[in-house]
């Protein structure tokens, strides 16, 4: 008789974006005649870069072509695309990775999900609160944490490594050693980055300690400020400690397309086997590769018109974020995030619970937000708001906002 993985009923069913999703329809149904602004969604809405749309057609058109048809994609992913990479995301920045040591994937949520098969479930996992709960989520699955507590509003198991104001919403280096590291930097929800000297910090811990850190830099593309490091290999001593998921979703309008990719360097090695050879062994059997089509897309950012292009994207998306950040700075409220992130993160007023505030928000304003405690227990009393918006769209809700 077949058995269910009970560690999958661990999680709690009411997912955060359903409960929004619900919440939202039932009031524009009780209310036909009010606008409702969504400023909640953590996905793009600007359309693909033209060099990104040539590259589709061109690559569409070679699948047509006898001598130029593609089949499955090598494990790795092709080596136009992890030499662009290996180039433009981690040379140009001082990063010493190599092509064969990328992994190119089909998103960093599979990546983020799936990297923790590799480490044994005995292993006790260390995640910011609050973050994506991709990291936590995943490793329930795996069986690497306990129940949850409803009360505490976490995974008994797990080492939640608080992020509030005090710290600027990064970490302190936790007292209990983990064996796994998740830091999400720029970090979605809050929008807080890490500066360099203090990644290095975590660079230094995780080596003395024989911790695997886990770093997702999904938003690197945002980062405006100087000491903000956008990967972790630009950290003397990463090589032996890091791994590195990053994604084309938010950084070129990837989100319907899918792209990613892993980077796992070969000096990385746990219980003196190397981790690239594990990762390797997943992707020839449990991954699919990424499309041929998507990779040439892929290539398409890193061409000279491609970044231009991009670049100007990203800078639109931080436009709408310096709209909300001024606006709820000018109407009183307690604002981060917002300058190397499309994220904005709010104390909510009157120490309201998130989800009260999504109510008065929704009601009041008819402006949909995300409710910061759907991203862990450090997140109550907090709310996100994202940049992703349509321009007059984010202008009319920040007016609503400061009129309430
Ligand atoms: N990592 C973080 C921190 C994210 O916020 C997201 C998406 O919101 C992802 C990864 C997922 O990226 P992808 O679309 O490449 O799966």
């Amino acid at each position: 008789m077949a058995k269910i993985n009970q560690n999958y009923l661990k999680l709690p069913g009411s997912y955060l974006f359903s409960t929004i999703g619900k919440k939202v329809k039932e009031f524009e149904a009780q209310n036909p005649n009010k606008q409702v602004i969504r400023l909640g969604i953590g996905d793009v809405t600007q359309p693909l870069a033209p060099s990104i749309i040539k590259a589709l057609h061109g690559a569409v058109d070679e699948m047509g072509q006898e001598e130029t048809f593609k089949g499955y994609a090598p494990d790795l992913g092709y080596e136009f695309l992890r030499k662009a990479i290996s180039e433009y995301d981690y040379k140009a920045r001082g990063c010493a990775i190599e092509p064969d040591e990328i992994f190119v994937s089909d998103g960093a949520k599979s990546d983020c999900g799936n990297i923790q098969e590799i480490f044994s479930t005995d292993n006790v996992i260390a995640v910011c609160d609050p973050v994506y709960p991709v990291y936590v989520d995943s490793n329930v699955m795996a069986g690497r944490t306990g129940v949850y507590d409803a009360d505490q509003q976490c995974f008994n198991g797990v080492i939640y490594m608080p992020c509030d104001a005090a710290s600027g919403f990064a970490p302190e280096l936790p007292k209990q050693v983990p064996d796994m590291i998740y830091l999400c930097f720029p970090n979605n929800p809050t929008g807080a980055v890490m500066t360099k000297a203090r990644l290095q910090e975590w660079v230094d811990y995780a080596n003395k300690n024989g911790s695997v850190i886990l770093y997702d830099s999904a938003y690197e593309a945002y980062i405006a400020e100087a000491d903000v490091p956008h990967s972790i290999y630009e950290c003397a001593g990463a090589r032996t400690c890091a791994i590195e998921c990053r994604s084309f979703s938010k950084t070129a309008g990837f989100t319907g397309l899918r792209l990613g990719y892993t980077v796992v360097p070969k000096d990385l090695k746990v219980e003196g086997t190397a981790l690239h050879s594990l990762w390797t062994r997943r992707h020839g059997t449990k991954f699919n590769g990424a499309p041929y089509i998507v990779q040439r897309a892929g290539e398409a950012v890193y061409s000279a018109q491609g970044r231009k292009e991009i670049e100007e994207q990203i800078a639109w998306y931080m436009g709408n974020a310096k709209i909300i950040l001024e606006g709820l700075k000018e109407a009183g409220f307690e604002v981060s995030g917002g300058v190397n992130a499309p994220y904005i993160w709010l104390k909510t007023p009157d120490n309201m619970t998130s989800w009260e505030f999504f109510d008065h928000l929704l009601t009041k304003a008819n402006v949909v937000g995300t409710p910061g405690s759907g991203f862990g227990p450090h997140g109550e009393h907090y709310f996100r708001l994202t940049a992703f918006g349509n321009r007059e769209k984010t202008i009319e809700a920040v007016e609503r906002i400061k009129k309430l």
